[in-house]
């Protein structure tokens, strides 16, 4: 028995010292506490192999001292695991100190009793014949026992209230601790009792070390992580249903089963109810996704279902898992979104874009189809505001939504563009340029006791390019818009292939401008001013422009295009620059030279100063560079515009009126407008079917101006008879095909030159 005992005790020496080690080794923050409660360990059990080892006297004593001073250090031992183990503080430093200072006079008074005697002695006890040495206690061993055991006592104490008082699944970390212990303890107890030579519950300290150090160190409380898990899954507001490798069904969270309205015992049916509700659910395979709807319109629910399988240690497939999450929220979130970045907010048709989109869609798939791109737009809609307030605005807009909306069938797409602007997109055969023109020849919104002719203009175009953008489409439909003019008869105007040659031209010639004017592809053309007598005494400069491609282009074809663009300013400023050279030139000659100036140089320069500078840079009287304005002119901001000719005047320039009688002239202005000569076009008098009363007319403003100290100019003279009665109407200057044709610069040189020599 005692080599059988020998035996374990090294067994258990060793393993302890395996412990040891792997504690060390472990990372854990717990592993100096169970390396060093493991190595304590082995101190009692040499202890007891030397006790039990030995016949004679001496060794069991040094055995005896061994194991005593061995279980004060287990004890010490225990009582530092427990406390990190168990996350607990010490109450007080003082304790601490007192209970290591009573192990330390424990260890003293071993190291005394051979002096004294007051701790033990062994007795010699024949068992199978062979001499056991048993201690005999007295009152040192008493204190030794007292300490150790209540240490032992106190670590019981605190691993059963953890064991107690965590909550279940938590309490298996200490319970089994705390039972090794408390087994250990009635052991150790029975031991001491029975008296028996060797200490059998000394196996016992190398077990509980084992326990302790696999607990510690390796044990993984699964039975924990499968609750945690499990209450993780029936927490979820997903529904997830495991089924096993054969496809069926094992376990269910509460959404699941209240989706498939089963329950534990009726799992089995999950799948046949599945199918029910999503119809062929299944996607096959083990990993897959999708989403699928129950019902429609505002009760349709939406599902997101996911299926992954589970591979156990070996890859092999153990089973899988499936979670349907209801996202019906989401969606419909996800759809008011849509919804609001598609839809404008006032009328709750469509925005641009999302129009596009859907023109782009419907040309696609009625490609046998023909459409038309109609662009709406209000005018004068500002106006609207202004008058009635934005809340009548926004009404006449929802008002005018409703119309086109009205009668719209399902091939029809429509929304808004912009602030006053409409598109539609719908087949031919449905456009009725009739019936739309009857309803908008009246087009009026009332809103209480508010009501408002809206004039609406369309413009179409019908889609021959279904390659284009949708955005191109809209800019043709926009351009045949503009084509209307402030017309209260025609509603309605299409897009050609004239309009999209005039655009493509002006393009070309904006694009051409700067190059022509540094190459003089533009040039001067010089118009005879004459006197009464016949005699030349001036010129109007106007533009020609000798174009490579395009030969000789006259200002009506560039003209109008860059007062569009603004551009006129560039030749404008280039003309007058011409002007003064050629003034600077013919010094010695008492001749003028007239030059244009466009309304809209008005928007790009400051017009005096130009001028100014210009007179100043050539050295010439500004009184030679005469500076024909139009009464448009005189549109906009008059009082300013006023200013700049009374300043243009007091630098010494002459100021004309040019196509007096052509526009909206008001005689009343030329009272305060600083104008020196009257240039009265001829053009609306030649269309006069009644020449008496245009005679008269001419006459009239003759004889007007004169009062008022303006020369006239007439312009267009194209005949003698003409000269002779204008002549006699007191007109002063005369202009026009009857005397010269507008001309080049040597030309006119030669022409005039020679002129004025006779
Ligand atoms: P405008 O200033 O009224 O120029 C007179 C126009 O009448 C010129 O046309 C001239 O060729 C034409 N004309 C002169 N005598 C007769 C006649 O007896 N019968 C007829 N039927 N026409 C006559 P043009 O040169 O084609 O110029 C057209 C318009 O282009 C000008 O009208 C002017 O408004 C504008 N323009 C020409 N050059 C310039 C320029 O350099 N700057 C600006 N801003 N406008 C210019
Ligand atoms: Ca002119
Ligand atoms: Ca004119």
């Amino acid at each position: 028995m005692r080599t059988k005992f020998a035996i374990i005790f090294m067994v258990l020496i060793v393993a302890l010292g395996v412990c040891v080690y792997l504690s060390k080794r472990s990372r854990k923050a717990i592993g100096t506490s169970i390396a060093l409660l493991t190595g304590s360990l082995i101190m009692p059990l040499i202890g007891n192999l030397i006790i039990i080892s030995s016949g004679s006297e001496f060794y069991p004593t040094i055995g005896y001292y061994v194991y005593f001073l061995g279980m004060d250090f287990v004890v010490f031992a225990l009582l530092r695991f427990t406390f990190d183990y168990c996350f607990l503080k010490w109450p007080s430093t003082k304790l601490k100190k007192l209970i290591y200072g009573l192990l330390g006079l424990d260890v003293i008074q071993y190291a005394l009793n051979p002096f004294f005697g007051h701790a033990f002695s062994t007795e010699p006890l024949l068992v199978n014949g062979f001499p056991y040495y048993r201690l005999v206690p007295y009152w040192g061993q008493a204190f030794h026992r007292i300490l150790d055991y209540g240490i032992l006592a106190a670590s019981i104490l605190i691993f059963g209230l953890k064991t107690f008082r965590s909550s279940r699944i938590n309490s298996e970390r200490y319970s089994i601790i705390f039972t090794s212990l408390v087994f250990l303890t009635i052991w150790q107890t029975f031991f001491i009792f029975s008296r028996t030579p060797v200490d059998r519950s000394m196996t016992g300290f190398g077990v509980i070390g084992i326990v302790v150090f696999y607990f510690a160190i390796y044990y993984r409380p699964m039975r924990l992580l499968d609750q945690m898990l499990a209450g993780i899954a029936s927490d979820m507001s997903e529904a997830l249903y495991f089924f096993d490798a054969s496809g069926q069904c094992i376990w269910a969270n509460a959404p699941a089963l209240k989706l498939t309205g089963l329950d534990e015992r009726t799992l089995e049916q999950t799948d046949a109810k599945l199918t029910e509700l999503f119809g062929n659910y299944d996607q096959g395979g083990i990993e897959w996704s999708s989403r699928q709807v129950i019902g429609s319109g505002e009760a349709a629910q939406y599902y997101h279902l996911e299926k992954h399988g589970v591979n156990d240690a070996n890859g092999k497939m153990a089973g899988s898992l499936l979670s349907i999450r209801d996202n019906t929220e989401e969606q419909k979130q996800f759809q008011r979104e849509l919804y609001n970045s598609t839809h404008d907010p006032l009328t709750g048709l469509y925005t641009k874009e999302f129009l596009y989109q859907k023109i782009r869609e419907l040309l696609l798939t009625h490609s046998e189809m023909q459409h038309v791109i109609v662009f709406v737009d209000v005018k004068n809609f500002k106006i609207v505001n202004d008058v009635f307030g934005n809340d009548f605005g926004d009404y006449a807009l929802q008002c005018i939504a409703d119309w086109i909306q009205r009668g719209l069938s399902e091939n029809c797409v429509c929304g808004r563009l912009a602030g006053d602007t409409f598109g539609v997109c719908l087949p031919i055969d449905e456009f009725d340029p009739h019936r739309i023109e009857h309803s908008l020849s009246n087009f009026e919104v009332t809103n209480g006791n508010l009501s408002h002719h809206v004039l609406i203009h369309l413009g179409v175009y019908v889609v021959t390019e279904k390659n284009l953008d949708v955005s191109v489409m809209f800019d043709r439909a926009h351009l045949a818009l503009t084509s209307i003019k402030d017309d209260y008869q025609k509603h309605i105007a299409y897009y050609d292939d004239a309009m999209r040659s005039k655009v493509l031209w002006d393009q070309k010639i904006s694009s051409q401008l700067r190059d022509a004017i540094a190459t003089k592809q533009l040039q001067p053309f010089l118009q005879p001013i004459v006197d009464p007598a016949g005699k030349i005494i001036g010129a109007e400069a106007l533009a020609r422009w000798i174009h490579p491609d395009y030969g000789f282009l006259a200002p009506d074809s560039f003209i109008p295009v860059f007062e569009k663009n603004g551009m006129i300013s560039e030749i404008d400023k280039y003309m007058w620059r011409c002007a003064c050279e050629l003034l600077a030139r013919w010094k010695e000659r008492p001749l003028f030279l007239s030059v244009n100036i466009s309304p809209r140089d008005f928007y790009f320069m400051d017009v005096p100063s130009e001028l100014k500078s210009l007179v100043a840079e050539y050295g010439i009287d500004p009184a030679r560079l005469r500076i024909e304005i139009t009464e448009t002119v005189m549109m906009t901001e008059v009082e300013k515009r006023m200013e700049i000719f009374h300043d243009l005047k007091r630098a010494g320039f002459i100021v004309e009126m040019d196509d007096f009688g052509s526009g909206y002239s008001s005689l009343n202005m030329l009272k305060d407008m600083p104008v020196d000569i009257l240039k009265i076009d001829m053009n609306f008098l030649s269309k006069s079917q009644n020449e008496y009363k245009a005679k008269t007319i001419v006459q009239n403003i003759i004889h007007l101006a004169e009062a008022l100290g303006i020369e006239s100019l007439t312009e267009g003279v194209e005949t003698p008879a003409q000269y002779h009665a204008l002549s006699d109407m007191g007109c002063k200057l005369f202009q026009g095909y009857y005397f010269a044709k507008p001309m080049p610069v040597e030309e006119f040189e030669k022409y005039a030159f020679q002129k004025q020599l006779t």
